[in-house]
C-alpha cells in the first residue's frame, strides 16, 4: 500500500513541489545522491574507487519531454565520460543511462533520438575505455529498450543490459541474453507495475529473481547481481560457484547509500563490486523509488523533515 502510494507520488507535480521544498528533504537526499554537480559526483566517484569498488555514474533525468532537453542529456554524459577519463577513473566507472532521458518518449522519432544520442554516448564510453549500461524502466518501454540495446551491441558488443525480475517475462529475456559477453544487470523492479505483467506479491518477485540468475550464471554472459537482499546474495554465490565463475566472472552492484558496509565486506573478500551513484538536479522520481522500497527510509525521512520543520 505504502509502495504503490510513494510509487504514485513519484509522478506527482504537486507532491514533487511539496516535498523538494521541505526544510529537511535535503539531508534524505544527500544519503542517496552523490551531488547535484558532476564535480561532487566526481570526488564520490574517486573516493569508492579507491576504495576498491567500481562505480556506475547516473545522471538524474527521466521522461525527456523536448529534443533540445535531450540533446542536453546526452551532453552532460558525454562531459561526465571526459571528466572520468581526466581523473583516471575510466578503468573503474562507467554510465549507466535512462534512454527516456535521451528522448525516448519523444513520438514516433522517440525511438530513432533515443538510439542516435545513446550511440554517441557509447561512442564516447568507447574512446575512453569504459562501457555504458541501460537502465530499465517501466514495463511500457522494455521492447523499446532492448530493441535499442540490439542496436547499439551491433558497434558496441559490451553495452549493458537491465532486465527486472518482478516481470513475468524475464527469465525468457534472461536466455535470450546469456550469450558470451553480453552484461546484464539483473534487479527486483523498482516501478508501479499491473498484474497482468509484473509478480505483486514480494516472495514470487524474489522466486523470480532466482529463477532469471540461475539461467544467467549458467550462461555464457557477464551477470551483474544488483541488488541489497541477503538471501539474494547467497544464493548468487552459490549459483557463481555451482557454474564454475570465480570472482571477476559476473559482478555485484548496489545503489549509493544503501549497505555501504556490505558493499566493502564483499569487496574486502575478492569480489568484484560496482556502486550506483546517482547525481544531478533531477533526483525527486528517484528518491521516491528509494523511499517505496524500504519503510525505514520513509522513517528516516519522516524524521529529517520532522527535526527542520
Ligand atoms: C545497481 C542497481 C541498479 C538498478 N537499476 C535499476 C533499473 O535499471 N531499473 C529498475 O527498475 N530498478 C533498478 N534498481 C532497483 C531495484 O530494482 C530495486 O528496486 C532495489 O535494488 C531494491 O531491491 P533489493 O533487491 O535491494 O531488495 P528489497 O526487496 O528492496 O530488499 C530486500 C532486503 O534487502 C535488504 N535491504 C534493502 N535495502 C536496505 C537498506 N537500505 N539497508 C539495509 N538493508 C537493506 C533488507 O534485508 C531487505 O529486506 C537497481 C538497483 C541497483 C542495486
Amino acid at each position: 500500500m505504502l509502495r504503490h502510494g510513494l510509487l504514485a507520488a513519484s509522478r506527482s507535480t504537486r507532491v514533487r513541489d511539496l516535498i523538494t521544498r521541505a526544510p529537511g528533504t535535503r539531508e534524505v537526499v544527500r544519503r542517496f545522491v552523490a551531488g547535484r554537480s558532476l564535480e561532487a559526483a566526481l570526488v564520490v566517484a574517486r573516493d569508492l574507487v579507491s576504495s576498491g569498488l567500481r562505480v556506475s555514474l547516473d545522471h538524474l533525468g527521466e521522461d525527456t519531454a523536448d529534443r533540445a532537453q535531450a540533446d542536453h542529456m546526452r551532453e552532460v554524459c558525454i562531459a561526465a565520460l571526459g571528466a572520468l577519463n581526466v581523473a583516471g577513473l575510466t578503468g573503474g566507472a562507467e554510465i549507466s543511462l535512462k534512454l527516456s532521458s535521451l528522448g525516448q518518449a519523444l513520438g514516433p522519432d522517440g525511438h530513432r533520438i533515443a538510439h542516435e544520442n545513446a550511440a554517441k554516448v557509447c561512442a564516447a564510453a568507447a574512446a575512453h575505455g569504459t562501457t555504458v549500461t541501460l537502465d530499465m524502466e517501466d514495463h511500457t518501454t522494455t521492447d523499446a529498450t532492448l530493441s535499442v540495446l540490439r542496436e547499439l551491441r551491433v558497434d558496441f558488443p559490451w553495452v549493458g543490459a537491465v532486465l527486472q525480475a518482478y516481470l513475468h517475462r524475464t527469465e525468457a529475456d534472461c536466455r535470450d541474453l546469456a550469450s558470451a559477453g553480453s552484461r546484464v544487470r539483473l534487479c527486483k523492479g523498482a516501478y508501479r507495475e499491473p498484474a497482468s505483467v509484473a509478480y505483486q506479491d514480494p516472495h514470487d518477485v524474489n522466486l523470480s529473481y532466482v529463477r532469471a540468475l540461475k539461467v544467467l550464471m549458467a550462461g555464457q554472459g557477464y551477470p551483474m547481481v544488483a541488488s541489497h537482499d541477503p538471501r539474494m546474495l547467497a544464493i548468487a554465490a552459490d549459483l557463481a560457484a555451482r557454474a564454475g565463475r570465480n570472482p571477476g566472472d559476473f559482478e555485484y552492484q548496489m545503489l549509493y547509500g544503501v549497505r555501504p558496509d556490505e558493499q566493502r565486506r564483499l569487496a574486502g573478500a575478492g569480489e568484484t563490486v560496482r556502486v550506483y551513484v546517482p547525481f544531478g538536479e533531477e533526483w525527486y522520481g528517484y528518491l521516491m523509488r528509494r523511499l517505496a522500497e524500504r519503510p525505514a527510509n520513509v522513517v528516516f525521512f519522516a524524521r529529517a523533515l520532522l527535526s527542520k520543520g
